[in-house]
């Protein structure tokens, strides 16, 4: 059983994740977890909008993304780091969903965003499956991968992304604190609509934590905005539009 006391002390009102990962730390049960993780590279310009990328973006830096005129994205140690530890990190946090028996299992046949056969059940790790659920919108050329779709069974199920964060950054930061979620990390923020957008989930759960001691944890729960998601699209296809007749978008 877990303290509930202590319980009390590392959870917020109205989170739905933080109590249960507290008590997959504190359980002694046996849960093997399986890290695969893969060395970050720059992403290649593949002719889609992807949306932990680009919705926040202007129509012209969109128009250099799909001509393939862009900048690459430098990624500096600190990131790359970031992104290894990361992933780490992802394969404890799918030990623990599958632990607690909230995540929706994958679906079968091949995942909709990369075009991979999702893992069977059982199946090792390996690049030849996709293990996310992927959404994809062909009129928009957009697609997303969620880290999982979570379902507490007392109503839909909710999208879901972990993500991690250096040992100060959630220092300023309260759990359900959507507005402050929003200010401090609008990418975040539109990611989740643009998933919200391509899935149909209308509810988003963020989960952070800080990588290193004392493994803080925050949680928030975002709605979907259809007035984003129509910007969003209009957006998308005008910049499809001017690809498909030939006239540059200039700054
Ligand atoms: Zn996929």
């Amino acid at each position: 059983m877990p303290n509930l006391t202590k319980l009390a002390r590392v959870t917020a009102r109205g989170t739905l994740v933080k109590p249960l990962l507290h008590q997959f730390a504190m359980s002694d049960d046996t849960a093997s977890i399986r890290l695969r993780v893969d060395r970050p590279v720059t992403r290649q310009h593949d002719g889609w909008f992807h949306a932990s990328q680009h919705p926040l973006m202007s129509e012209y830096e969109l128009y250099q993304w799909m001509t393939g005129t862009s900048e690459p994205e430098e990624m500096s140690y600190t990131a790359r780091m970031s992104v290894m530890f990361g992933s780490c990190a992802h394969g404890i946090i799918e030990a623990f969903l599958a632990w607690a028996g909230i995540a929706v299992p994958l679906p079968k046949g091949e995942c909709q965003s990369c075009g991979r056969p999702y893992r069977p059940l059982r199946a090792r790790p390996s690049d030849r499956y996709c293990t996310e659920h992927g959404y994809a919108s062909y009129p928009t050329r957009s697609r997303c991968h969620l880290d999982s779709v979570l379902d507490f069974k007392d109503g839909p199920p909710w999208g879901f992304d972990f993500k991690t964060i250096h040992q100060f950054g959630l220092r300023d930061v309260r759990d359900m604190d959507l507005d402050c979620f929003r200010e401090k990390w609008p990418h975040y923020w539109a990611q989740g609509q643009e998933c919200m957008r391509l899935s149909g989930w209308r509810n988003y759960i963020f989960l952070f934590m800080t990588l290193g001691n004392p493994w803080e944890t925050r949680e928030f729960h975002v709605p979907f905005d259809p007035a984003f998601a129509v910007a969003t699209e209009e957006k998308y296809r005008a910049v499809l539009s001017h690809l498909e007749r030939g006239v540059p978008i200039v700054p």
